[in-house]
């Protein structure tokens, strides 16, 4: 049965203008465990990296080197931070994103990447904005910025960075479709429903 494990909660802090605080703010950083691979969704910021490798090591047994596959919910600079850590890991990004990350599989659809573990497209934030669905004891949705805060959940708003508001309603509107446990780009996991 595919496990999950949260290595970094994310977090945003804000000026009073509402501009991001990037020395203040980084992704959740999350690893998915099926058996045959251990697949990390986003890598926070740089500055992390302490955090990421505290918990793999807390969890056992997973080295930054087992890892075999990286999953960039979209190319954000506090979402890549630490990609460099993953040295084996094949690593897979929308071809929407203009971000530069060498090497990367450009997906374009909705893409199974191992059992039960699926890249569903979920633009709006930026145009090449991807979700993980997973099934594992129940559905997780690891979203990114498609939902930041669980606020833009239970207010049911979209992420206020965004490059098409209707498509981000949309994105959430599929996520929360699918989703028991949805994991945000920079919030505490909560439960949808
Ligand atoms: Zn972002």
């Amino acid at each position: 049965m595919n496990s999950i494990d949260i290595l970094v909660i994310g977090h945003l802090e804000r000026n009073e203008d509402g501009s991001v605080i990037c020395e203040e703010t980084w992704s959740t950083s999350t690893l998915i465990r099926t058996g045959d691979h251990n697949i990390v969704v986003d890598t926070s910021s740089g500055f992390m990296k302490p955090a990421i490798k505290t918990s793999l090591k807390q969890i056992g047994k997973v080295f930054p080197e087992d890892v075999d596959i990286l999953i960039l919910t979209h190319g954000h600079s506090d979402h890549i931070g630490n990609n460099g850590m993953f040295k084996k890991a094949k690593v897979y990004i929308h071809k929407d994103e203009e971000c530069d990350v060498p090497d990367a599989v450009r997906i374009d659809k909705e893409t199974e990447i191992a059992k039960g573990v699926c890249i569903v497209p979920t633009p709006g934030h930026s145009p090449g904005s991807v979700s993980v669905f997973v099934d594992a004891d129940r559905h997780y949705a690891i979203v990114g910025d498609a939902i930041p805060l669980k606020d833009n959940y239970t207010k049911n708003v979209p992420p206020k960075l965004n490059v098409d508001p209707g498509q981000a309603m949309e994105s959430m509107k599929k996520i929360v479709a699918f989703a028991d446990v949805i994991v945000p780009g920079h919030d505490q996991p909560f439960i949808a429903h």
